[in-house]
């Protein structure tokens, strides 16, 4: 069968699929940290290289294995590395592009740990780092140094929801003979493919969509290509950002309901965005599925659906934001998103709150921004439960 030729539900069900000596129907959890080998010519071909057995678990295990070709079936990418987390994915990638005196151009408006941990860690090692719009690609042009060894983005970016056009910022990357590296988390390869639009590696914090159900803590990378793969893979070796064989089962389960759980909750994002839109006490709402959007036309080209994270401005900013999140009932007060559960936060006083107010500003991630994530409860209840505590704001 050759998967190639097999849509998206089908290759998340079966892509990487068992292949035990038991016949077993999903992939055991090979929950060991070591593998015996048949004699000592056996082991010394294993390290060799030249028989591909299983040595010990941080380099490679069969549970974790499945996982990283399924994630890169559905990616169109070469092969997978999963990592302990999403930010061992990012750091993973940092560790084998950047050094001394090389340079990365990033987006303003990034997970926040990402820019933080090159401010705070990076920059001690010599990288040096240059935050722009990647919306705007003059921007990125300009932001390019001799040294600039890697280009970074996030689109949708967290949280303001801007997208970035992958193609072009993929040109821009040959163009300089550099990596694209994209953190696909916001839209999962359900709803985005990079690779198929140009992007080099692709960065997942599995935690979110792929897993899905807030209970487990995963990233993976996927290359387009062995080169890539061959520099990355030491890299998480050595490093230690493997993952664990019983994390890879876990997030293997819940990638099977990816596109379905997607499908609902973007239907109810659809309407929730809209009912937003019309609400006297909202300012803006963020959507790639509203007209409204900056870059609503790059949006319908780039991605196969809106997705289902929102951002708005209340208005009246951080008092009313405050109240809006003290008052909701069903949708859950929490970071994170992805899961089958709403979710709501304040990026300024959570998840970015250890980068500046002037830095914060000039990404757009304004006092009154609210991030909502969409679950896949009825879309009426979560509605009304917004709608409730919008009438305490
Ligand atoms: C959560 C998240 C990360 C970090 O992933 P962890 O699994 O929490 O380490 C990176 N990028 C984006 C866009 C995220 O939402």
């Amino acid at each position: 069968m050759d998967s190639k030729n097999l849509g998206f539900l089908t290759r998340q069900v079966h892509a990487g699929g068992s292949k035990d000596a038991l016949g077993s129907a999903i992939v055991p959890i090979y929950q060991t940290s070591t593998f015996k080998f048949k004699n000592a010519d056996h082991g010394a071909a294993c390290f060799s290289g030249e028989e591909d057995g299983y040595i010990y678990t941080r380099i490679a295990n069969p549970t974790i294995d499945a996982l990283e070709r399924a994630v890169a079936n559905l990616e169109k990418g070469y092969r997978g590395i999963a990592t302990s987390s999403g930010m061992a994915a990012i750091t993973t990638a940092y560790l084998t592009f950047l050094g001394q005196g090389k340079h990365i151009v990033s987006h303003n408006a990034l997970y926040g740990p990402a820019r933080g941990v090159m401010e705070s860690v990076f920059s001690r090692f010599g990288v040096k780092y240059t935050y722009v719009d990647t919306t705007d690609l003059e921007s990125v042009k300009k932001a390019i140094t001799p040294e600039t060894a890697m280009i970074y983005t996030e689109t949708p970016a967290n949280p303001t929801i801007g997208i970035s056009d992958l193609k072009k910022l993929a040109d821009i990357a040959h163009g300089i003979g550099v990596p694209l590296v994209v953190d696909n988390t916001f839209c999962s390869p359900y709803l985005q493919r990079p690779i198929e639009l140009g992007a080099d590696i692709v960065i997942h914090s599995m935690t979110k969509f792929i897993n899905g159900h807030a209970d487990v803590v995963a990233g993976m990378i996927v290359t387009s290509n062995k080169e890539y793969y061959d520099m990355m893979k030491p890299v998480m070796v050595n490093m230690g950002c493997n993952m664990d064989p019983h994390q890879a089962y876990l997030v293997h389960r819940g990638l099977k309901t990816l596109g379905i759980r997607i499908d609902r909750a973007q239907e109810s994002a659809v309407k929730i965005a809209e009912y937003l839109e019309n609400h006297p006490k909202v300012e803006w709402v963020k959507y790639p599925g509203l007209k409204s959007h900056p870059q609503y036309e790059l949006a319908q080209q780039q991605m196969d659906g809106p997705g289902t994270m929102i951002s708005f401005e209340l208005k009246g900013g951080l008092d009313s934001g405050k109240r809006l999140m003290d008052n909701v009932k069903l949708i859950l007060l929490a970071v994170s998103l992805g899961g089958v559960e709403s979710l709501i936060q304040h990026p300024a006083s959570m998840t970015h709150s250890k980068i500046s107010h002037d830095k914060k500003i000039e990404a757009g991630i304004t006092d009154g921004l609210v991030r909502l994530a969409v679950g896949i409860e009825n879309v009426e209840d979560i509605i009304n439960d917004i709608n409730q505590a919008l009438e305490k704001v």
